[in-house]
């Protein structure tokens, strides 16, 4: 019995020896094909290099107490674009939506048009002493944010999100009257340390879009993907920035792919939610990278450009008020008033 339970052991670890090597093995090839650079739409690169998923997973699953977990959908990246479909000589090749997709209603063909402001930020800290022009004009100290919290809640304004906004704009579901939707650019860490306590404080959701492969290089600046998680976990809209947060416009089929459809399938990965929307970075986009976006699943995307009024005919055109850092509440109040009349 000893020697039967002695070979049966020793043959376990044989077999956990060899699951480990083809793990490692598998990890080192995708390393490598990420270290390569060049990215190629075959080559697993953009939807693997995002997420290092079991992990992190793991990791997040026994830090966060997901209030409302969802079964775990592993995503698979690269089956979802078929072989047939690669081949394809059209200008505009179609992407099997990931197994995480979830459709969009089938839209009841009412055209909506709605005022809501989107709000944009980006850091949530003061400047320091050395910041440049730019970063300063990013960055709403805390107290300016509260500021802004209260001067909404005064107003009488519901904080909501894409997804009902979305919702409301194809299939007429209802949304808050006087809504209101914050969204927070490039996953900053200031966001979770000094937004998100404010928001949740005053009963607020934001909607926060993330660059994942700053996430997973755990740049000291931008979150975590357990502080990603975390937001999510407790209420937060989580939506992607992109990758590497490159200009989309004008890029090849193949390089869009792996921007948007890798950094989707890496959040979703930590989320067990699907990514609905994106944010373009720095504001550039064309039509094939709508295209794109559409095929591998998302609903919308929001944009650089000013305005208010978004409209069920351009769910990858929503316009947002940017808040810059050097308003005052009476800036503030001035053009958020000003784009809500010029919608
Ligand atoms: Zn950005």
């Amino acid at each position: 019995m000893p020697g039967l339970l002695h070979r049966f052991s020793v043959r376990r670890g044989v077999l956990v020896l060899l699951l480990s090597l083809l793990v490692v093995g598998t990890a080192v090839l995708v390393q490598a094909e990420v270290e390569g650079g060049e990215p190629t739409f075959g080559s697993q690169t953009g939807a693997d290099a995002g997420t290092g998923v079991s992990h992190v997973v793991t990791l997040s699953e026994r830090v966060i107490p997901f209030a409302k977990r969802r079964p775990l959908h592993v995503p698979t990246p690269v089956s979802t674009v078929t072989s047939s479909v690669m081949s394809m000589s059209t200008p505009i090749r179609m992407l099997l939506p990931s197994p995480t997709s979830v459709p969009l209603p089938t839209p009841d063909g009412t055209t909506r048009r709605i005022v809501v402001p989107i709000l944009m930020y980006h850091h949530v800290a003061v400047a320091g002493p050395d910041a440049d022009a730019i970063r300063r004009d990013l960055s709403v100290s805390p107290a300016a944010f509260e500021a802004q919290l209260r001067y909404l809640i005064a107003r009488g304004y519901q904080p909501t999100t894409l997804t009902a906004l979305m919702m409301h704009l194809q299939v007429g579901e209802p949304l808050p009257s006087n809504p209101v939707i914050l969204t927070f650019d490039d996953g900053f860490k200031d966001q979770f340390t000094n937004a998100y306590p404010l928001l949740k404080r005053h009963g607020f959701v934001g909607s926060f879009f993330v660059i994942t492969g700053f996430a997973d290089e755990g740049r000291e600046e931008h979150m975590s993907w357990t502080e990603i998680a975390f937001l999510h976990a407790n209420g937060m809209e989580i939506g992607s920035h992109s990758y590497t947060h490159p200009s989309l416009r004008g890029k090849s089929f193949d390089y869009i792919v792996w921007q948007v459809l890798g950094s989707k399938e890496a959040i979703e990965a930590r989320t067990h939610e699907p990514v609905r929307f994106f944010s373009y970075p720095s504001g550039q986009y064309d039509q094939r990278v709508v295209d794109v976006l559409r095929s591998a699943g998302y609903w919308g995307a929001v944009t650089l450009e000013a305005g208010s009024l978004q409209s069920s005919q351009r769910p990858f055109e929503f316009r947002r008020i940017r808040v810059r850092g050097t308003y005052d509440l009476k800036d503030f109040d001035h053009w958020f008033n000003h784009w809500l009349a010029n919608p």
